[in-house]
């Protein structure tokens, strides 16, 4: 199998309910994002996606949610938006964008909320 990554980040803000008390406050992250796709057949060229289309995936997923309150958009009403529910949210629409592409598949998607902490989805095998 080959894997390849392409990263992007959005700034947002958001409140939780439940976590802790600080996060309960209005506040903001610049959130990295990054995309895992893999496949095992490349294209003649030797490559499993172009890196550029990769990105612009990625960043058409995440322009919805750059410079929002997270809890506002429709899809966070219900379900906090943790770094966690941002991953599945992204993942979901990853895999609606590749769904016509039979060759790849949206491996993980992984949400770093500071430099030293990230959450992932990907789906049980
Ligand atoms: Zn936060």
């Amino acid at each position: 199998m080959f894997e390849l990554m392409v990263e992007s980040s959005f700034s947002a803000a958001h409140r939780l309910k439940t976590v802790n008390k600080k996060c309960e406050r209005l506040h903001g992250h610049n959130w990295k994002v990054q995309l895992f796709l893999s496949g095992s057949k490349l294209k003649r060229t030797g490559v499993l996606l172009d890196f550029k289309e990769a990105k612009r995936r990625l960043k058409e997923v995440i322009a919805p949610l750059d410079h929002q309150y997270l809890n506002e958009i429709p899809f966070f009403k219900k379900i906090s938006p943790t770094s966690e529910n941002i991953a599945y949210y992204l993942y979901q629409k990853l895999q609606v964008l590749f769904a016509k592409n039979k060759k790849i598949k949206v491996a993980k998607v992984t949400v770093w909320e500071s430099e030293k902490t990230a959450a992932s989805y990907f789906p049980e095998k």
